[in-house]
Order: C-alpha cells, then sequence, then structure tokens
C-alpha cells in the first residue's frame, strides 16, 4: 500500500510537491543489468483456483463455487489446510480493519457489514469438515479427509456467499467502484515458523500468499466494466437477462483482484509485451495516468527485472488511503484524479508499481516483515523521479524523508505490523527511515552493485516468498552488512 493519508502525511507530500514543481531536470540512471540465472516456479507445482461467480448487484453478494488444486509444497504431511476468509474482518464494527479515525472515511454512510458465508466444502462427493478460527473469524481449518503426502496434490470445493460492505477501503463498494479484493479463500503460506495464520489487521496491508494460478469467470450487469488481476479470456453477453460473462484468467501470481464500475473512462498502451490499461473514472489526467503507468513499468523493468506479465491495470477506485497493490492490478484512490494533486497521483502510481516487483514477483510476509516490500518500493519510488526527473529531484525528496524520519530510530524499520501503536509511526519508520536506509546502502557499495544485487534477488526469488534473513544474506555476500548500515542511521 502507499503511505498513509493522514493529514500529517498530506502536509508532507504537499512539501514534496512544492519541491518537485520548482525542479524538473531529466537524468538517465546508470545500470548494468546482468544476465541471472532464473529460478522458475513450476507451473503444475503452484495452487490452482479456479472460481465461478455471480454478481447480485443489488444486494452486493456474490455468490461463489470455488475449486482449489491444493499443492503440498509444505515438506510434511498434513491432515488439515488452512485458508484465510479476509471478509469476515468486515462483520463487525470493533474489528473491521481500520484504526478509530479512519472509520468516517470507510464508511461514510455509517458501518455496514461485510462478511464471507460458508455453505459447504467437499472434496469430490465426500464432505469436508471445518472450522472458522482466527481473532477476527477470518481463517477457515478444513480437515482432510485423508493424510496429504508432501508433494501430493488435493481438490476441494467450496460453496460460498460474499457480502461487500458500503465501505471505501480495499473490500467494499462505493458510489463509482465495487472492489472485489481479499474475497475468496486462499490457502495460508507454510513456511519455516509453520502455518501463518493472520488476522486481517487495520496496519499496513496483512497479506501473505503463495503465487498460484487462477480462472475466475463471472456473471454481471451488462452495464459493468471489469478491471482485474490478469486478462479478460472471454467476454460472452447474455442479451436476454443484459448480463455478461468473463473469463479471467492470471498465471503466477500471489493473489486475484476485481473492480467492476460502470464509469470507467479506458486509456491503453503498450510496453514491449505489456499492455496498460488504466481505468479512470474522469477524463482529466486520465491520458496521463496511462504515460505515468507506462513510464513505471519501464523504468523499474530496467532497474530491476523485466515485468513479467502480458498486462497491467491502473484503477481509479472508491478508495480512501492513497493506493493499493494486488497482482498485474492496482487501485488508486479516485480523488487523486485532479490537476492539483498531479504529483500525489504519480507518487502513488510509481509507489504502487514498484510493488509489482516488491510484494508480487517477489513475495513475503507483509505482517511480520513488512520492510521487505514496503521500505524497498519506497526507495523505488525514489528511483523512478531520480529517472525521470533527475538526480536533483529524488535528492529534495530524500532531504525531505531525512527531515521527517530525524527522530526515529533505524532498527525499528525491523518491526512487525503488529508492533506498532498507529499507521502513521508504521509509515515513517518503515517507509520513509527505510527508504533512507536503502539510499545508504547504496552509497555504501556503489550503483553498480546495489542495482546488480537487486537484480540478483529479483531473478533468484522470482515467484517464490522471502524473509529478512534470505535478504541480508544476498548483502552480506557482497560484503555489506544492513544491520551495521541500520545502526549508522539510528
Ligand atoms: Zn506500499
Amino acid at each position: 500500500m502507499v503511505i498513509n493519508f493522514n493529514k500529517k502525511r498530506r502536509q508532507i507530500t504537499l512539501v514534496l510537491l512544492a519541491i518537485l514543481c520548482l525542479i524538473v531536470i531529466p537524468l538517465v540512471v546508470n545500470h548494468n543489468k546482468e544476465e541471472e540465472t532464473i529460478q522458475v516456479v513450476d507451473d503444475k507445482q503452484i495452487n490452482n483456483y479456479i472460481i465461478d461467480v455471480i454478481f447480485n448487484d443489488k444486494d452486493k453478494i456474490i455468490e461463489c463455487n470455488h475449486n482449489i488444486t491444493y499443492v503440498n509444497n509444505t515438506g510434511r504431511t498434513l491432515d488439515k489446510l488452512y485458508m484465510h476468509i479476509y471478509p469476515n474482518a468486515f462483520l463487525d464494527s470493533k474489528i473491521c480493519p481500520f484504526e478509530k479515525e479512519e472509520m468516517d472515511q470507510a464508511y461514510p454512510n455509517g458501518f455496514n457489514k461485510g462478511y464471507i458465508d460458508i455453505l459447504n466444502i467437499l472434496n469430490g462427493d465426500s464432505k469436508l469438515k471445518y472450522n472458522i478460527e482466527g481473532d477476527k473469524n477470518d481463517i477457515l481449518e478444513v480437515e482432510l479427509d485423508k493424510k496429504l503426502q508432501k508433494g501430493e496434490k488435493y481438490s476441494i470445493d467450496i460453496k460460498y456467499k460474499v457480502k461487500l460492505p458500503n465501505c471505501l477501503g480495499r473490500f467494499g463498494y462505493g458510489e463509482d467502484t465495487i472492489n472485489i479484493t481479499n474475497w475468496f479463500p486462499i490457502a495460508c503460506v507454510y513456511d519455516e515458523k509453520g502455518w501463518n495464520l493472520e488476522s486481517y489487521s487495520a496496519i499496513g496491508d496483512p497479506f501473505y500468499s503463495d503465487t498460484s494460478n487462477f480462472t475466475v469467470n463471472i456473471l454481471v450487469p451488462s452495464k459493468y466494466e471489469i478491471a482485474s488481476t490478469g486478462s479478460i479470456i472471454e467476454e460472452k453477453k447474455d442479451k436476454y437477462r443484459n448480463k455478461k460473462l468473463y473469463k479471467l484468467q492470471a498465471k503466477k501470481v500471489r493473489d486475484f483482484a476485481m473492480i467492476l464500475s460502470d464509469k470507467f473512462i479506458i486509456n491503453k498502451s503498450v510496453y514491449g509485451k505489456t499492455s496498460i490499461i488504466t481505468y479512470s473514472l474522469n477524463k482529466d489526467l486520465a491520458v496521463e495516468t496511462n504515460k505515468i503507468a507506462k513510464e513505471s513499468i519501464r523504468v523499474f523493468s530496467e532497474l530491476f527485472a523485466e515485468y513479467p506479465y502480458d498486462i497491467y491495470s491502473v484503477v481509479a477506485s472508491d478508495f480512501f488511503i492513497g493506493g493499493m497493490e494486488y497482482p498485474t492490478l492496482v487501485m488508486i484512490d479516485k480523488t487523486l484524479y485532479n490537476k492539483n494533486s498531479k504529483f500525489l497521483l504519480e507518487y502513488v502510481i510509481a509507489h504502487e508499481t514498484a510493488h509489482q516487483w516488491w510484494y508480487s514477483i517477489v513475495g513475503n510476509n507483509e505482517v511480520s516483515e513488512p520492510w521487505l516490500d514496503e521500505a524497498l518500493t519506497e526507495y523505488s519510488t525514489i528511483l523512478y523521479f531520480e529517472n525521470k526527473y533527475g538526480k536533483e529531484v529524488s535528492d529534495k525528496l530524500l532531504q525531505t524523508m531525512e527531515v521527517q524520519s530525524e527522530n526515529y530510530r533505524g532498527e525499528d524499520m525491523f518491526k512487525s505490523t503488529n508492533e506498532f501503536n498507529c499507521s502513521s509511526e508504521y509509515s515513517i519508520n518503515v517507509y520513509t527511515k527505510g527508504a533512507l536506509i536503502f539510499n545508504e546502502i547504496r552509497k555504501e557499495v556503489g550503483d553498480k552493485i546495489f542495482f546488480e544485487t537487486l537484480q540478483e534477488y529479483c531473478e533468484s526469488y522470482k515467484f517464490q516468498n522471502v524473509n529478512g534473513t534470505q535478504f541480508m544474506k544476498l548483502w552480506k555476500d557482497k560484503g555489506v552488512d544492513i544491520n551495521k548500515i541500520v545502526d549508522k542511521c539510528s
């Protein structure tokens, strides 16, 4: 996600805006891109989701038939399987994933329930037992009817209904868009710590998932255009019922999001083999947005690794927290699409696009180690401005960050999201301080090693999940001790 757009943050970004308006000098960043061995995740050994969805517009309910072929990559025998059922975190105003002071923005028409109603779970014809657990009833424990050996596959059919809340967070609907995100039961990650069963928390992006394949068939009223992770493979019109059936597909992605609207203005362009599609809700910056999205994909493709998907969508949404990343799709607060906030819009789009590398291509546990994606993403945003507008501009941005974070300690960057008291404390420690630490690392090793190491990181862990230890080891092998640099920044 992007920076928290509270009042304080708005002031900061206004300062950044003032700085950027003053200086625009182009500069090309030199870097050497070396061919690395690509460690490909085997297409057949990853989870496969096929989900049939009917969208009931009147009640804002989606009815789903969901099949997951789960591959046991845990390295041990399993008799249970765990899945996140995030919509349940929206059931009650006391537990919903917003801070108190955000509630009015999240629910401008008052609190409104969201939830998932699991109707049944089957393996073939046999019914499976299940339990709903977790702090927010957002973990589904499925009891398997046989032992699942390591490497084996297991097919589960789940029938459920999801109620979307009238909510302007990631999940819900507003006046212009219907945001269907973190909506389906998604397998929890089993890593060196075992099952990760964290609930949907208010601070940060509390998500952690494995790269999977997805096919989603969704029936919607004809008036709606759909923006989604992956591509539209097929679109059929049912004239009699005034509906459209979309077949959507995404391969090797770690989540699947969909945004519906009957007001989208769509702009398209191409970068290499990738279609850049932007969905705006007013004409003001529609063309500009597409250029920014394309530039962002270009900059990061050149700096880190080629963008591996054939589509990238930037979607204006009823969403009050700046921007949010999903694989091949990002949602952006629609209120940023006006000429007065062009810099902010560009900043947010560049940030969310950088997440396509740090979160989507290379994944991590965003709860326990949010710095792995957010600090690097925030620094990548600085790199975007350096590349596009010149070093003088990016240096000014860094100077502003220095001022903001001078009273914060470097090692706090390593905290989990749960250890921060509020979003602004999280943001300044992880994003701002984190970006400055990456800048220090770059200064210490020089551009050549800095960019080569990030390229190596991206290629070595493409489509996988990493942890901080693995990340630090990569730098240690280049003679860089991140802990020492962090100490220096404290
Ligand atoms: Zn972010």
